[in-house]
């Protein structure tokens, strides 16, 4: 495998395109990230150094995504200590442009993968994936990417990406990965810098409740509304949670089942204090 070295950092898209030229045939894994990296991130940078010549990395706290309401003002973000994760990874370009490069003054262009982006978590977050999915297809654009990584830890966005790239035929292959959790199974997110440690604690109630969503599955139960009840019962006992909603939909539509009897995704999003988390598994897949 050919590698260059060097990390490249820029945030001018001209100078990316300027090096991204200057490489040749090469095959290219980009991991978008929106900073404050964890282990979960640098799974995705690791499969994608395993998988390509050269690996990408974007750092971009995307403003299109966020509700007015929600939290881009203080989305963590720690730019040196990412660069210094990634360095030693062997990431060879990050780029880390700012909004005014991403969306210039007149920037009136978006992409809607319209049905997908309104289940799960597009009832509760109307926009987010009308956002999600312009800032990838530009991602795209910019890098001409081989490969794009995706956690499985966001499930909607995989398969809105997914979407996208066939309805609009990029040439990328989009590679997803496992969820990293914490011992105790919380998925690794920015986000659980918010959760104090009361919060902390009561944040493992996500995956407990999909734990038991599984067993129960596991144990022959089918009928999905009695999976979903299962969840609403796990998150009621836990006092700083309140379930934002949980499904039991297709993995592929996304909608919701009656009967599992069909690969399905189990996802949820619980408030913990103020903090929004969300989580998932596969089941039947
Ligand atoms: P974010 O910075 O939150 O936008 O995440 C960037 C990428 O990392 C997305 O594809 C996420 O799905 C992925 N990711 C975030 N958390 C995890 C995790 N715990 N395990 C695996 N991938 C993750």
């Amino acid at each position: 495998m050919i590698k260059s070295g060097i990390m490249k950092v820029t945030n001018s898209i001209s100078e990316l395109r300027r090096w991204r030229g200057q490489e040749g045939a090469v095959s290219w894994g980009l991991v978008p990230t929106m900073g404050f990296l964890h282990e979960g991130h640098l799974s995705l940078v690791r499969q994608a150094r395993v998988e390509n010549d050269r690996v990408a990395v974007s750092i971009f706290v995307n403003p299109t995504q966020f509700a007015p309401h929600e939290d881009l003002a203080t989305y963590p973000r720690n730019l040196e200590r990412d660069l210094a994760l990634l360095q030693a990874e062997q990431v060879d370009l990050i780029f880390t442009p700012d909004a005014a490069a991403i969306y210039p003054s007149g920037f009136q262009t978006y992409i809607t993968v319209e049905e997908l982006s309104q289940r799960l978590e597009g009832a509760s977050r109307p926009a987010h994936f009308r956002g999600v999915a312009t800032v990838v297809a530009k991602l795209f654009n910019i890098f001409q990417p081989s490969r794009a990584y995706f956690g499985q830890k966001d499930a909607q966005q995989t398969v809105i990406i997914r979407q996208m790239v066939r309805d609009l035929n990029f040439n990328v292959e989009v590679v997803i990965g496992p969820t990293v959790r914490e011992a105790d199974g919380l998925a690794l997110s920015s986000r659980n810098q918010y959760l104090n440690l009361a919060e902390r604690a009561a944040a493992t109630i996500l995956y407990r409740a999909l734990m038991k969503a599984q067993h129960r599955y596991n144990q022959g139960e089918r009928q999905a509304a009695a999976l979903r009840q299962l969840i609403y019962d796990t998150i009621a006992q836990e006092p700083l949670a309140r379930l934002d909603y949980a499904s039991v939909a297709a993995q592929d539509s996304l909608l919701e089942l009656e009967t599992v009897n069909q690969p399905a995704l189990i996802s949820l999003a619980v408030f913990i204090g103020r903090t929004r988390l969300i989580d998932n598994i596969l089941i039947n897949s």
